[in-house]
């Protein structure tokens, strides 16, 4: 997966933000590289989870479709844990094809991470990390 710079950096500067509660949102692109990050309020009732209400991600999703851009991806952050998905987050992921970015520890170096998650799959196999490269689309090598 493909960030801006822009949209590291406002992967990371939202986590920031957010802390000490998990960050949480969407991120948009096209052509295969995420140029877009739209924040989604975090409705889960403890600070080291998070939530997006239904209604919103449809907002979300809505606003993203107007723009000619596909969801990429779903984000979140971890405060003080390290870029690796928990336990509940696979449970809770069921789009499997739908990348999940993690960006954390907030609290230490920050890394910004992308896996498939599947809920479904046997114990080994739900997690798949998924290579994140920053940089515009103009600088990638060509095929
Ligand atoms: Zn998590």
């Amino acid at each position: 997966m493909r960030l801006t710079p822009g949209v590291a950096r406002a992967l990371v500067e939202h986590a920031a933000r957010c802390a000490p509660r998990e960050a949480c949102g969407l991120v948009a692109g096209a052509g295969g590289v995420a140029s877009a990050v739209h924040f989604a309020t975090n409705v889960a009732d403890r600070d080291d989870r998070y939530a997006i209400a239904t209604d919103e991600q449809m907002r979300l999703r809505a606003a993203i479709a107007r723009a000619g851009m596909d969801v990429m991806a779903v984000y979140h952050s971890h405060v003080d844990a390290p870029a690796w998905p928990s336990p509940r987050d696979v449970a809770l992921s069921f789009v499997p094809r739908l990348p999940h970015v993690i960006v954390g520890p907030v609290r230490g170096e920050t890394q910004i991470r992308a896996f498939l998650l599947d809920a479904s799959a046997p114990p080994d196999g739900r997690i798949a990390e998924l290579r994140v490269a920053v940089g515009d689309a103009s600088a990638a090598p060509r095929a």
